[in-house]
């Protein structure tokens, strides 16, 4: 068995991959540890630095690196350029913060001097989606790597080509050669993996039974998880909003990614007073973002990464018709060898219809009609999800409040679309997942936070100066 990448745009055969024997992931598993106990011991400042180089070869990587994203999963060379960006901005994230973030903690005791000091843990599993190939896996690298871990790339079967474009990357930025080892395993594999002891901890992103297998394996051995699993997220619109930049931000934060982000915009829950003005600036919006090819700048919407999933997108839309949804826009399946799916727009929404329960991931709006903003808010907490939420208002105390104290996610906006950004938490709640990326708390999910007390004594009567873990 191999890995085979095909571009979505045509359908065509565009490489082969083998799959690891169990000799090479124990080989990886070992060099990966060995790769630990020496990096660990590297100085901050050195560590920082590497980070560094790795940011700045992303920006000068950019354009290569955004061929090969269209190519494998179909993502528009504009976008993918972005994405490269954002890659290098947390890199350079953490290589100013992480020597504060990982600073050692003085605490006053009785009798002695205390501190709290952060280790790292060993070598970390991250098991990564297609969808964001380089970002999902660099918001994963540069805090764990900066606290001292090694790390062990499971990327998605469908983007070995980035895998190795990414390890090749990590490698000219001056990184030690084994401290990131990529495993070309299938997702089945996995849990094999999880359960090795030379393994310390392991993140997943990705779909809530790939996050409900790895979270088994780690239960079975008390292994610390992190997991960023998939989302539903309410728009809510309420009728004191600016209804038409609204259906506006809708539409940019359903269609970015060809709608193929755990943070879209999935349902946008309407108060009545201006269902029908949303719904109709909603879908001219949508029909503004036209299907191209994935290589040409002006593309905004490729491809979908691959076509079983644009199958099983087009199989939640058809059932959800069936169900008694309107469909106002798209909707039909496009001929052609591609994966291509039109930007679509389905009303009248309700319970018992897989758009309204269940994660849609492409370009599909479920428009879902409320009596007032107390029903918006129960039918965008009426999920399994919790990871994005948005609402819309015109007053800004009112968005406040529903965004801080009524919507049950992780990530909450008031009058704009989700997004992740470096100095803020990522994670989700409910069947989204648990633990935190990016900011702080991202650089504190794998380390071992230390409590380190000694008794004064003749020889050493005053307490350490406390410093970075330099
Ligand atoms: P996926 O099918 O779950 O795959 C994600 C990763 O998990 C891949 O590397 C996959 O490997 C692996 N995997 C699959 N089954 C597994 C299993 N049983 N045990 C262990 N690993 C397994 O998800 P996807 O289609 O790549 O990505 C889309 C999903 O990711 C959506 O649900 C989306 O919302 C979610 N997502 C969440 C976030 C977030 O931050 N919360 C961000 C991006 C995406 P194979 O490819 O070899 O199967």
């Amino acid at each position: 068995m191999g890995f085979t990448t095909i571009n979505p745009a045509t359908g065509e055969v565009t490489g082969e991959f083998p799959e690891m024997t169990a000799a090479q992931v124990d080989a990886a598993l070992q060099a990966s540890a060995a790769a630990f106990s020496d990096w660990r011991r590297v100085p901050l400042g050195e560590r920082l630095a590497a980070l560094r180089r790795a940011g700045a070869l992303l920006r000068d990587r950019g354009g290569a690196l955004a061929r090969l994203m269209a190519l494998e999963m179909g993502k528009p060379v504009t976008a993918g350029r972005s994405e490269a960006e954002k890659c290098a901005w947390v890199c350079d994230y953490y290589a100013d913060h992480a020597a504060g973030f990982l600073a050692d903690i003085p605490v006053e005791v009785d009798g002695g001097c205390a501190r709290v000091v952060v280790r790292p843990l060993g070598p970390i599993l991250a098991v990564m989606p297609w969808n964001f190939p380089l970002w999902q896996f660099f918001r994963v690298f540069a805090p764990t790597i900066a606290a001292g871990n090694s790390v062990l790339l499971k990327h998605a079967s469908n983007v070995p080509g980035c895998a190795f474009a990414i390890a090749d990357l990590v490698r000219s930025a001056g990184f030690p050669s084994e401290l990131l080892q990529v495993l070309m395993i299938p997702g089945a594999r996995v849990a094999d993996v999880v359960r090795d002891p030379r393994v310390a901890a392991v993140t997943l992103t990705g779909s809530d039974p790939a996050g409900r297998s790895v979270a088994q394996a780690a239960g079975e051995v008390l292994k610390k998880v992190v997991l960023e699993l998939g989302g539903s997220d309410p728009y809510v619109v309420l009728e004191d909003a600016d209804v038409l930049d609204a259906a506006r931000i809708c539409a940019t934060s359903r269609m970015v990614n060809g709608g193929q982000t755990c943070i879209a915009a999935k349902r946008m829950i309407v108060v009545d007073a201006v269902h029908d003005l949303f719904l109709d600036g909603l879908v001219s919006q949508m029909a503004r973002w036209s299907p191209g090819d994935p290589f040409a700048k002006e593309t905004r919407l490729g491809p979908m990464a691959r076509r079983d999933l644009r199958d099983e997108l087009h199989g939640q839309v058809r059932a959800s018709i069936v169900a008694g949804a309107r469909c106002v826009l798209g909707g039909e399946l496009p001929e052609g060898p591609g994966a291509y799916y039109p930007p679509t727009v389905l009303a009248d929404v309700g319970p018992g219809m897989p758009v309204y329960h269940e994660e849609t991931f492409g370009p599909v709006a479920a428009v879902i009609r409320a009596r007032d903003a107390a029903d918006a808010v129960r039918i965008a907490n009426d999920t399994p999800f919790g990871l994005g939420a948005a609402v819309f208002t015109g007053d800004q105390e009112r968005g406040r409040w529903i965004a801080t104290e009524e919507l049950d996610a992780g990530c909450c906006f008031v009058n704009d679309f989700v997004r992740s950004d470096p100095r803020l938490p990522f994670g989700g709640v409910k069947g989204s997942g648990y633990g935190r990326e990016l900011g702080p708390w991202g650089i504190r999910e794998f380390v071992n936070v230390k409590t380190v007390w000694e008794v004064a004594s003749r020889s050493s009567p005053s307490c350490p100066a406390t410093s970075g873990s330099d």
